[in-house]
């Protein structure tokens, strides 16, 4: 029961972030986030992605030509790229815009074996990597909802950093960090009361 009242609250939050000037309101001097493939990446998964953030957040989405995987972002021993130095590109890159990146390549920080995403805290730049959110990384049959609604709640987390959000400990909560799928899958693509941007954080 408490769990349904939960998303109720959230989803009665997000609503309001639907609506001009409630949130991401007058403070806001460019409203538009760029979506910037790196590499190839699955044209109807972006036009999709674009269509659920331009509902959920009172910001213009554009999805933007792609551009190639920085080459110094490989490393051959890991066989994975560097979110670190992608970010690095993309801030230099896309000055006074905010960025969504999203790449179909495996990601790392030094520190962990992988990562479903990175993005600065708070800042303009975030990425996803659509990779391990498939069923078939694992070795399983393909799932597109399970794959997309993985792909919202990624999107709806890093963005989530760079408003300057930390990680959340509710377990239900989008801000919840997603050592797993699975985790990412227990989660909800909603921000909890407490992790809701605000209008005057939204700038
Ligand atoms: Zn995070
Ligand atoms: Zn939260």
């Amino acid at each position: 029961m408490k769990r349904l009242v939960q998303k109720l609250a959230c989803r009665a939050i997000i609503t309001a972030l639907m609506f001009p000037g409630i949130a991401f309101g007058a403070g806001v001097q460019d409203r538009e986030v760029i979506i910037v493939p790196v590499g190839t990446v699955q044209a109807d998964i972006l036009e999709d992605l674009k269509e659920v953030l331009t509902d959920r957040f009172d910001l213009d989405f554009t999805i933007i030509e792609p551009i190639q995987v920085p080459a110094n972002a490989y490393n051959p021993e890991r066989r994975q790229f560097y979110s670190g130095d992608i970010l690095e590109y993309l801030s230099g890159t896309y000055d006074n815009k905010k960025v969504l990146a999203v790449i179909d390549e495996d990601l790392y920080v030094p520190e962990l074996n992988f990562i479903f995403g990175q993005a600065e805290i708070p800042g303009r730049c975030a990425i996803i990597s659509l990779t391990r959110l498939r069923q078939t990384y694992y070795g399983l049959p393909e799932d597109e909802a399970a794959f997309f609604e993985r792909v919202v709640k990624e999107a709806v987390h890093e963005l989530g950093h760079t408003y300057g959000k930390e990680h959340c400990s509710d377990g239900t909560c989008v801000m919840f960090f997603s050592n797993s799928l699975q985790d990412t899958d227990k989660k909800s693509s909603y921000y909890c009361a407490k992790c809701i941007i605000t209008e005057t954080e939204g700038h």
